[in-house]
């Protein structure tokens, strides 16, 4: 898929053929089998400079394929790898073609036991969801502290979040603007579903009745703001999104009376020790058993609408998007 620049119609979307010599210089190139579809990905498909600078461009910030040359010593033909992050996608042309180049150092191999497509259930959402995680239990926050909110819970990055912390052990409450995605939430083991009303603070206290052990935040705004104002003493607060807002109404009384530790998580750029332990994690004690509940495979053609409806806060887990 290229988006295009034009004078007249905007940012406009088509499938298109191309040379892999268009393709960016780097030692790896990669036949792309799967992609998947994130909310960086329908920024970049629909013209957002903040995310893609310079157009025509293919999206797609995850890609897993298989090697087809490789100028770098880790990496030979046929070798099945992933690639997330980093510019791919960005300024960088990425999954949502046929074939991505990249810096070996971008490349991921694929772990044991983890197939190309289930790698791109994870994506970016799964990895992110994954590095809030990980950062919940390097803080010290057990199953046992009481109950994690997740919010944008049926999104990408929040049902994944769900589904790995329930699998862990802890108590997920998950917070949710789709009354459809309620069962599918209670399925993959939240113990409650809120709706947003029940983190819509109107008080405009600084601190609020604790209530949350933990929390893993896709949304920002005044969601995170209820966040940190209604978690435990030491607590931990996760930011990635800012699908809501990136505005950040709060006072310091939560970091200063309660000790709330905000952490912030940019999966992009991960470093390659940590992205492998996380993707190791997928294959070992964070393997999901109910990817199915969540994900589904689209065709490229299929993209173009998934793009308006993730654009729009509708997206229900997760999209593979299979490359023929
Ligand atoms: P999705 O669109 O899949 O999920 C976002 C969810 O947020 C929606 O499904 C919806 O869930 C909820 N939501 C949407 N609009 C609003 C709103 N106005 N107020 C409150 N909730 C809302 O996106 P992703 O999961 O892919 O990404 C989520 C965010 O995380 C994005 O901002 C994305 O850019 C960011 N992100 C950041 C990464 C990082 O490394 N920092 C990596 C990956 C993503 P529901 O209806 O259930 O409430």
């Amino acid at each position: 898929m290229v988006v295009e620049e034009t004078p007249d119609k905007g940012f406009i979307r088509r499938i298109q053929e191309k040379k892999i010599h268009d393709l960016p210089k780097g030692d790896v190139l990669i036949k792309v089998h799967y992609s998947s579809l994130n909310y960086k990905d329908a920024l970049s498909a629909v013209g957002n400079k903040g995310v893609t600078r310079r157009y025509p461009h293919t999206p797609g910030i995850d890609a897993a394929g298989t090697v087809e040359e490789s100028q770098a010593p880790d990496f030979k033909p046929g070798d099945e790898v992933l690639v997330t992050g980093y510019d791919l996608g960005m300024n960088t042309a990425g999954g949502f073609g046929q074939y991505i180049r990249v810096p070996p150092e971008w490349v991921v191999p694929l772990p044991d036991d983890l197939s190309l497509k289930t790698c791109m259930v994870y994506g970016t959402a799964g990895f992110t969801a994954g590095l809030s995680l990980n950062k919940l239990m390097e803080a010290g926050v057990a199953p046992e502290a009481g109950e994690i909110l997740v919010t944008g819970a049926s999104g990408g990055v929040g049902s994944m979040a769900v589904a790995l912390l329930a699998h862990c052990g802890y108590s997920v409450v998950a917070v949710s603007g789709k009354p459809q995605a309620v069962e599918m939430l209670n399925a993959l083991g939240a113990q409650r579903v809120l709706g947003r009303e029940a983190v819509t603070d109107t008080t405009g206290k600084p601190l609020l009745i604790q209530r949350w052990a933990a929390c893993v935040d896709t949304v920002g705004g005044d969601v995170l703001s209820y966040a940190l104002r209604s978690t435990h003493s030491h607590g931990v607060v996760t930011c990635c999104g800012n699908v809501a807002s990136a505005e950040l109404n709060i006072t310091v009384y939560p970091f200063i009376l309660r000790g709330v530790t905000l952490i912030g998580i940019d999966s992009a750029t991960t470093e390659m020790p940590l992205r492998r332990k996380i993707w190791n994690n997928f294959a070992g004690p964070w393997r999901l058993p109910n990817l199915d509940l969540f994900s589904s495979t689209i065709e490229l053609t299929e993209l173009d609408a998934h793009i308006e409806k993730i654009l729009a806060g509708g997206q229900v887990g997760r999209r593979v998007v299979h490359l023929p």
